[in-house]
């Protein structure tokens, strides 16, 4: 410490704590980077037998190999649930390997936000029927065009969407609005769950993140919300979330539209 500054034994101090900082730093990167190669050869190593578990499940559910009873179609249908939970997961996972070592592939066309809406309710109609779940979809007459990933944008707006069918009550309305703005267009979707609690809004777009009152029956991996930040955020765009407990949440984004 002397040696560096030795009139001034405050300054030098300082300046010492800055050099132990930056090397906690890099060791924390360093472990960041392993965990991610990690997960991604976890996640793909893993892709190809469960492709092998759905091919068996869907030869049983064509009845080649013949009928089953009602109990053994109840098991079936458990076990397809939980394969494609496991799809689910291994394909985030990717996903968000891919994000973080910094693969991410833009494909910017311009698209009509009807048909982004379309192809994102069209994939959680299914979920939202068995809930007796309904979507009101506002759609402003003369929307521009947006400039945009039509596969992520889309993704994005599907995630929304089926963690409002998971966390809505039965027989409740989602409702999709895209509206635009000065240079932005901006598509929400909000339900009327429970909500969650301010302290806990901050860390939604975090990995891993899920609101422990609101997810411990419900599974999930948490990690859909933090793909989708770094999806809109790759397209220059902004994701946000509103909610109050016992009114319900709003989570949308915003994409430039110049
Ligand atoms: P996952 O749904 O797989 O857990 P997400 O990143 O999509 O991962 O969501 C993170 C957490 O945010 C969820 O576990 C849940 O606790 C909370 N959450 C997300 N959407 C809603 C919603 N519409 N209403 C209440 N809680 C929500």
């Amino acid at each position: 410490k002397t040696e560096i500054n030795p009139k001034n034994d405050e300054m030098s101090e300082r300046h010492f704590g800055s050099v132990i900082l930056l090397k906690n730093i890099t060791k924390y990167h360093e472990l960041d980077a392993a965990k991610t190669n990690f997960m991604s050869i976890i996640s793909h190593e893993l892709k190809t037998p469960i492709s092998a578990i759905r091919m068996s499940i869907k030869l049983l559910k064509d009845k080649r190999i013949g009928d089953m009873n009602h109990e053994q179609n109840d098991l079936l249908k458990n076990i397809d649930d939980d394969t494609q939970r496991l799809l689910k997961i291994t394909s985030e996972m990717l996903d968000l390997t891919q994000l973080e070592s910094g693969n991410i592939q833009l494909n910017i066309h311009e698209v009509n936000a009807q048909d982004i809406v379309d192809y994102a309710i069209n994939t959680v109609k299914f979920s939202a029927q068995q809930k007796g779940i309904d979507f009101k979809v506002q759609l402003n007459n003369n929307l521009p065009k947006v400039k945009a990933d039509v596969e992520k944008t889309a993704w994005v707006l599907t995630n929304f969407l089926s963690n409002a069918v998971r966390y809505s009550p039965e027989k409740s309305t989602i409702d999709v609005c895209v509206k635009p703005g000065y240079d932005a267009i901006e598509f929400s979707v909000t339900d009327v769950g429970k909500g969650i609690e301010e302290k806990y809004q901050k860390r939604l777009f975090e990995k891993y993140f899920q609101v422990p009152s609101n997810t411990s029956e419900k599974g999930g991996t948490g990690l859909g919300l933090a793909i989708s930040k770094e999806f809109i955020e790759a397209q220059q765009g902004s994701i946000y979330v509103k909610s109050e407990i016992g009114t319900g949440s709003t989570f949308g984004f915003l994409l430039p539209v110049k």
